[in-house]
């Protein structure tokens, strides 16, 4: 499946996240999300829109040091949303070293900027978002998914 949208502006990118966390939480898309797309493509603020419709308070930034970060679900089939930004990341193998492989194995939303750094050890099924810069304002999201 390949679908993809156009969004003119960053409110427009948080309710086509949501729809998106909708379809995952009744399981109709994986639950691990890669994001592709240069800097300011979007990739964030999709993951406020979607972190917003599960109901997550915290705010969702760029992580610039942290690789990784670890949101409580309030509700709902899944534990926690983890936010990681492989911007920085080398290798596959500083990912590994945080636990990875448990915490897709988990009872958990995992969304991953920048994943294709880490393209060998995602999933199969997981839900890949390619983010285009059109202009100033818009953007356009592809994506696909093998479930
Ligand atoms: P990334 O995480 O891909 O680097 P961000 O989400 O951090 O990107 O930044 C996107 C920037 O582009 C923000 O400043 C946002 O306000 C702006 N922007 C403008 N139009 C859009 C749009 N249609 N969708 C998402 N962001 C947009
Ligand atoms: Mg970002």
């Amino acid at each position: 499946m390949v679908k993809r949208q156009k969004t003119e502006s960053p409110a427009q990118t948080k309710k086509i996240a949501s729809g998106i966390a909708k379809n995952i939480l009744e399981g109709k898309l994986p639950p691990v999300v890669a994001l592709e797309g240069e800097l300011g493509a979007g990739k964030t603020t999709f993951l406020q829109g979607l972190a917003e419709s599960l109901n997550i308070k915290e705010k969702i930034l760029s992580p610039t040091f942290v690789i990784m970060k670890k949101f409580k679900i309030p509700e709902g089939p899944f534990s926690f949303f983890y936010h990681l930004d492989c911007y920085r990341v080398g290798n596959s193998e500083e990912v590994l070293g945080l636990g990875f492989r448990e915490i897709i194995r988990g009872n958990n939303i995992v969304a991953i900027e920048w994943a294709d750094k880490i393209k060998e050890i995602l999933p199969q099924k997981t839900l890949k978002l390619k983010f285009d810069f059109l202009d100033r304002k818009t953007r356009e999201i592809k994506y696909s998914s093998i479930i």
